[in-house]
């Protein structure tokens, strides 16, 4: 935890320009640089960094943000090591005082990663030299890991008997204390016995991405239970958020492009003897929603190793409904289920890395592991099949980020069902309206953003909202969106647009529905005297909307920019006859539940210009 004044100040002494130039090459065009995108392949650039706003954003595959975001895709680093770096070129000093703990607290975990260090060194040193070695070095020659590897996995071993590690290792009652609550010794208060959790096993020192020890997982040599352990939670490790492996994969792969994820270390150790150098174990948990945003931080492709029985195909299943909400476009997922009784261990060290890394191309992508598995069960001939299939997929396939990906996960399931696309959404979406009793009043079609180029998706996402409040009228609220999206993908592309917008014109907007967004953008635009589309896209990149306002921004233009400015009139006056008329029902329900005479004058004389107004429409 980093004080966020200290985060604005860093960014405040650092210059993008510097730090994007001096490892992609840029070009002055007029107010920003550009140059090839390093985040995609391209041979016209599209990359564009601005200096006055601080940041970059690349118009071919929509990578955005500040110097520090620059630093943690381009170099690959997590948040601390890029804030470190930046650091270190702005001369500044990153202050030791978390705003999780005081100073002392920070000490504590010092002393923790040293002893565990320590533990580590200690266990290095018994495979070497400790009397029983033999039955580890067996196992390890067993499984064919050469020197070089168990060196730079930094492989120990926990000699038998009860404190080993403690005898050596705690010489004080600091080093006895460090040692409990670093989970390596186990205290018993009721004997007052003090034992080290790991004896007798192999030793894998688990690493995070900065190289550090952060805990162990240790397998048992013979035939002892459990046959692995994982050190405990302690104070530097999170057993959700951690892989093993992944430090040692980025250092001895020049460029990852995957990961694979597998079940256990020693297959992470077998895969690397055999130079597969990307493959990661989570540890003892389920693969997390957080395990999977780090992962696809660094690559875009994953490959998840099972069991090829029914164990490991229902963990599969989970580990794809994990993933679905982080299948944004550009990422892969696919699933590698081994031969019965394999695991990648024997099947690498059986087949070689070619024939191993041959059965990795020919895992089944998300999309087919999805719709076999819903199909195992269901006759997809007969009509209540193909029902119970749109009705399995749908809620799932929904989960799934807005873009291309999802509208193929649609048409995929439509070819399937022989339902059309947009039947199949709006089918999902009022299922979906009527378990949701109230649905969030504002923004809608915002929230619901739509597939870039699927129109009728849009007046869905809009539909879900008329079933459940009972003053839109659906059609209506078709046009009325229909003009708002017109309306936002005009300022997103000059934003000056919005000069033409005056206080009437933004009251009366705010009094109906639907227009939340655009007002919103609106005022963002004055306040923060924003000229640039970038910019605007920037001020709204940690929110939901951002991929809705991104896809627009990316959408084929029809107008010309001389023609915007009327256009941009004509849609705004629109859109405030229409909200008029909506508030207006919305008042005359409201009116017409009081009598005549017990209205004040400004509430009869609206009730006057409401009848006029209806009266004119018609
Ligand atoms: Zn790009």
């Amino acid at each position: 935890m980093i004080a966020p004044e200290f985060i604005d100040e860093l960014l405040a002494r650092t210059d993008i320009v510097e730090v994007v130039q001096s490892r992609v090459v840029l070009k002055k065009t007029g107010q920003n640089y550009t140059g090839l995108c390093p985040f995609h392949k391209e041979k016209s650039p599209s990359f564009s960094v601005s200096q006055d706003k601080q940041f970059y954003y690349c118009f071919g595959c929509q990578a955005s943000g500040s110097a520090l975001k620059f630093l943690m895709e381009f170099e690959r680093l997590e948040f601390l090591a890029a804030i470190e770096m930046l650091a270190g070129n702005a001369g500044m000093q990153v202050p030791q005082t978390s705003s999780q703990g005081s100073p002392e607290r920070n000490e504590r975990r010092k002393s923790i990663y040293n002893i565990l260090e320590q533990s580590a060194h200690f266990y290095q040193a018994q495979l070497k030299q400790n009397s029983h070695k033999a039955q580890a070095i067996d196992y390890l020659k067993a499984r064919g890991v050469s020197g070089e590897i168990a060196r730079d996995f930094g492989l120990g071993y926990a000699p038998p008997g009860w404190d080993n590690l403690y005898k050596d290792q705690a010489k004080t009652n600091l080093e006895h204390d460090l040692l409990i609550e670093s989970g390596m010794v186990v205290n018993n208060k009721d004997e007052d016995k003090t034992y080290d959790r790991f004896r007798d096993r192999i030793m894998f020192p688990i690493r995070d991405i900065r190289g550090r020890v952060i805990a162990f997982g240790g397998r048992i040599l013979g035939e002892g239970q459990p046959k692995y352990l994982n050190s405990p939670e302690t104070p530097v490790f999170h057993k959700g958020r951690e892989l093993y492996g992944l430090f040692e994969a980025r250092k001895r792969t020049q460029k990852l492009t995957q990961l694979l994820v597998v079940e256990g270390y020693m297959d992470v150790v077998a895969l690397a003897q055999n130079n597969i150098n990307y493959a990661v174990a989570t540890l003892g948990t389920a693969t997390s929603g957080e395990h999977l945003e780090r992962m696809f931080r660094l690559v875009s492709r994953l490959v998840f190793c099972f069991d090829g029985d029914n164990a490991g195909r229902n963990a599969a299943w989970k580990a794809l409904a994990v993933a679905l909400p982080l299948m944004r476009d550009g990422r892969s997922a696919r699933f590698l289920f081994l031969p019965d009784g394999e695991d990648p261990d024997s099947l690498v060290r059986k087949e070689g890395k070619d024939k191993f890394e041959w059965r990795l191309d020919q895992a089944q992508p998300l999309p087919d592991f999805f719709f076999n598995k819903l199909q195992a069960d269901i006759d997809i001939k007969s009509l209540d099949g193909k029902a119970h299939l749109s009705n399995l997929a749908m809620p799932m396939i929904n989960e799934i980020p807005s873009g291309v990906f999802k509208q193929l996960m649609i048409e995929q399931l439509s070819i399937l069902t022989g339902l059309a696309a947009d039947k199949l959404v709006a089918a999902s979406a009022s299922v979906a309206a009527r378990y949701v009793p109230s649905a969030p009043k504002s923004k809608p079609t915002m929230s619901e953003p739509a597939p870039p180029g699927a129109q009728d998706t849009f007046q869905q996402g809009m539909s879900r909202q008329d079933l459940t409040s009972p003053a839109n009228n659906s059609r209506e609220n078709i046009e009325f969106a229909k003009l708002v999206n017109m309306a936002i993908a005009m300022l997103l592309r000059q934003p000056e647009l919005s000069q033409q917008f005056d206080e009437k014109a933004y009251s009366r907007l705010e009094a109906g529905p639907g227009s939340e967004l655009l007002l919103e953008l609106i005022h963002a635009i004055v306040a923060r005297e924003i000229t640039s589309p970038v910019m605007l896209l920037a001020t709204w990149q940690d929110r939901p909307e951002f991929d809705y306002l991104r896809d627009l921004i990316e959408q084929e233009q029809l107008l010309d920019v001389s023609e915007l400015p009327e256009e941009f009139t004509g849609v705004i006056n629109t859109l405030l006859r229409l909200t008029d008329v909506q508030s207006g029902q919305l008042l005359r329900a409201d009116l017409l539940s009081k009598p005549f005479d017990e209205m004040s004058e400004s509430e009869r004389e609206m009730l006057k210009n409401l009848v006029k107004s209806r009266h004119n429409r018609k």
